[in-house]
């Protein structure tokens, strides 16, 4: 992956903006793993290092431990038997493991590499990120949610200093988690519908040349569709490339809207839903990828609508109380008072504004049924009962999840949509 040509390309961009990569090397390749030592090593990073793992990904990535040592690495290690929680109690395990050393090397995705994120800017350390398979875009954040006494929160973390992965492994990995990095990809379309709406409707900052990174990196998803499954390293490394660019392109907004919309905060509703009933939620890319099909359905439906009035938003105070229960009340409320976002809005251009809406959705949403079908094909889900979700749990997904942060998307105008239900 060249990111000096993405660095020039997104250089001096005409939205005034300033678009940062803060990562110094993304490696991909197949048989890298025996190469993992010697890439750090030219890189500079330091000899003395942390390396964090699970057995499966340990597994997975076979050959990466010698090859560190080869290069001349003194590794203190930390193999957990199988992690699938970032938890603060993990993250202090970890930070209580870095007094010897002057990096981290995090070997896996997800929880494995949050927790070592978070840590490592704790405690300053350079971090390196080994991933062993393509299943979420969270590669290249610089943020990390995790659980602290049964609530998740997103803290500010530390964006890996180097990125590598062999394309070979990544073709080896699960087909589920596969299918949940395609689903977290798919997403992107729905994401970049809502950021333009609402730069049309609220006047929230946008800019054409990131949203660009991403559709490319979505499309290139798409056209792959067929050969997730297929154990082709190839088409794993375009994934996983991909995962990365919108990581990258969040960092160049310093939001997540090139990257998530609607779609994200269904998968949210649930993992909170489920973990107040101490249900273990599935993976996030397969609860985005069936929320993601959902927006889909709806978008493309209001596509087909000639005109739409607006009329004055009103806080359905008692839905959302139901929805979310007595013990989330609260905190949604915070996120509508004392005013909602919808406020400043002007319904009377927002209806004038209709025809532009529709050429939004027509231009950044795929079909419905070819999206399904590129899920199907991919191995992602594409209803609620695939990944554990009702059907009430579903509808009240769709109208109760957007409430949940202060973010405009079409999802979050429906209740404003004169006649549409
Ligand atoms: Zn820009
Ligand atoms: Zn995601």
């Amino acid at each position: 992956m060249d990111l000096q040509k993405l660095a020039k390309e997104m250089a001096s961009c005409p939205c005034g903006r300033e678009h940062k990569i803060g990562i110094d090397a993304v490696g991909c390749a197949p048989g890298l793993v025996s190469d993992a030592g010697s890439i750090l090593s030219s890189l500079d990073f330091p000899r003395r290092v942390l390396l964090v793992a699970d057995e499966n990904t340990l597994s997975a990535a076979r050959g990466v431990r010698e090859s560190l040592t080869d290069a001349g690495f003194i590794l203190t290690e930390k193999i957990y038997p199988d992690l699938r929680h970032a938890d603060i109690e993990r993250v202090n395990e970890i930070r209580g493991l870095c007094g010897d050393v002057w990096g981290v090397i995090s070997v896996g995705t997800g929880s494995l590499n949050d927790i070592c994120r978070y840590a490592s800017a704790l405690e300053n350390k350079d971090f390196a990120i080994f991933a062993t398979a393509p299943s979420m875009d969270g590669f290249a954040s610089d943020t990390a949610p995790i659980t602290e006494g049964g609530f998740k929160t997103s803290r500010v973390a530390k964006q890996p200093r180097i990125l590598l992965a062999d394309s070979n492994v990544l073709a080896d990995a699960p087909a589920i988690l596969k299918g949940a990095g395609f689903g977290d990809m798919m997403a992107k379309y729905i994401g970049l519908a809502d950021w333009r709406v609402s730069a049309l409707y609220s006047g929230e900052y946008y800019c054409e040349r990131v949203a660009a990174v991403t559709r490319g990196a979505a499309d290139a998803c798409l056209r792959d569709a067929a050969l997730v499954q297929k154990r082709s390293p190839e088409a794993a490394g375009r994934i996983f490339e991909s995962l990365i660019m919108t990581g990258l392109a969040m960092g160049f907004t310093r939001n997540s809207r090139p990257a998530s919309g609607a779609e994200h905060m269904f998968s949210h509703f649930w993992e909170m839903k489920k973990s107040l009933r101490g249900e273990q939620s599935d993976f996030h890319g397969r609860q985005v990828a069936v929320a993601t099909v959902m927006c889909a359905k709806i978008y493309n439906e209001l596509a087909g609508l000639p005109a739409v009035s607006f009329k004055k938003d009103v806080f359905d105070a008692a839905g959302v109380r139901a929805a979310y229960g007595e013990d989330l009340y609260a905190d949604v409320l915070a996120m509508n008072e004392p005013d909602m976002i919808t406020d400043a809005l002007d319904t009377e251009a927002m209806g004038r504004g209709w025809a532009e809406v529709r050429r939004i959705i027509r231009e950044e949403i795929p079909a419905t049924d070819v999206l399904v079908n590129a899920m199907k094909t991919a191995g992602a889900p594409v209803g609620p009962s695939e990944i554990g979700v009702s059907d009430g749990e579903a509808e009240l997904a769709l109208r109760y999840s957007p409430y949940m942060r202060r973010r405009l998307t079409l999802l979050r105008l429906m209740p404003m949509m004169s006649g549409v239900k």
